[in-house]
């Protein structure tokens, strides 16, 4: 097993979890409150290896609305079947120091910055769906169930989270008055609402993150969920603008590339190597997990997975 943990991986993970599980900080999101998904104290890692290895400890079978963590997920998608010209001639691939739901910078530059952040991932929804409007859903559907290894499923109230979205509203008709989306603005929505309510546990987020490791193929299942050609593409983005406004930060501390949700998971990949995913719904003021970020950030140190901090072999 080339991706084999250190033998003291599982109880590494069972000291991380007891040393985090007393943290209480931040709050809660609306989003994850429309939902009805008030599990502030869950708590749950999972670590999946590029060959389908998977330890896991806390609340690691407890469904959440993975959010944003579908954002590569779709970029991907969309990198697949458009390209990477149609993509990125409307959604740039700068990293930005706005929040996650910003206007103000797609009325300066009208153009989004990276399609981590909700106008470019809206204008990638919206891409994917005005290309084939009868066929996006469920390709997208089938697509995070390649990277979950099962079918994927909606969160059951995700139409009454939809209901209070109206500053994602505002951003779609930005992109409209710039010419970036098509005319079927609430199709579009429809679209990146269902992405974002798509509902996945700990251990099934963190062989996202493996799949990711592996080149785009599922280790567990042996499907595909992504062209081999693009995950550098999508890692590069999660690695730059992931963790929204404080991506340069995390860059800095952990040096793996990952994405976070309002939900409260976020994914970490180790190319070649493994993916980490934590769910703590509390947030920091970026809407980035803070028990996950901790928790992924002792991970990556005891396991030695940040590369800018390997040593040369001897
Ligand atoms: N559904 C959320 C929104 O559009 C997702 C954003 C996120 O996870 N940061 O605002």
């Amino acid at each position: 097993m080339k991706n084999a943990l250190p033998a003291d991986a599982a109880a590494t993970l069972d000291d991380l979890f007891a040393r985090f599980q007393p943290l209480r900080e931040g709050s809660l999101n609306p989003a994850t409150l429309a939902l009805g998904d008030t599990g502030e104290d869950h708590f749950a890692i999972a670590l999946a290896t590029a060959d389908g290895e998977l330890l896991s400890v806390g609340d690691d079978a407890v469904p959440f609305a993975i959010q944003s963590i579908s954002k590569p997920l779709l970029y991907g998608l969309a990198l697949d079947h458009l390209g990477r010209d149609a993509v990125h001639r409307r959604v740039d691939v700068e990293p930005t120091t706005e929040a996650f739901n910003s206007l103000t910078e797609l009325e300066e530059d009208h153009r989004p910055y990276n399609p981590m952040v909700n106008a470019g991932a809206i204008t990638i929804s919206a891409l994917l769906h005005h290309d084939d409007p009868d066929g996006a859903s469920d390709r997208m559907m089938a697509m995070l169930g390649d990277y979950l290894g099962r079918p994927a499923r909606q969160h059951p109230r995700a139409d009454d989270s939809a209901r209070g979205a109206h500053r994602n509203r505002a951003i779609a008709h930005l992109l409209r008055h710039f010419d970036l989306i098509g005319d079927d603005i609430d199709g579009a929505l429809t679209l990146y609402n269902r992405q974002c309510t798509v509902t996945a546990d700990t251990r099934e987020l963190a062989l996202v993150g493996a799949t990711l490791a592996n080149g785009g193929v599922q280790p567990r299942t042996g499907r595909r969920a992504i062209a081999a050609g693009n995950v550098r593409d999508v890692l590069t983005l999660m690695f730059t603008c992931g963790m929204y406004d404080t991506s340069g930060q995390w860059a800095y501390n952990v040096g793996l590339p990952a994405k976070s949700g309002v939900g409260g998971g976020i994914i970490a990949v180790a190319p070649g190597k493994f993916g980490i995913a934590v769910i703590s719904p509390p947030l920091d003021d970026a809407g980035n997990s803070v028990r996950a970020q901790r928790a992924i950030t002792a991970i990556s140190n005891a396991l030695g997975a940040n590369p800018y901090a390997a040593r040369p072999a001897r």
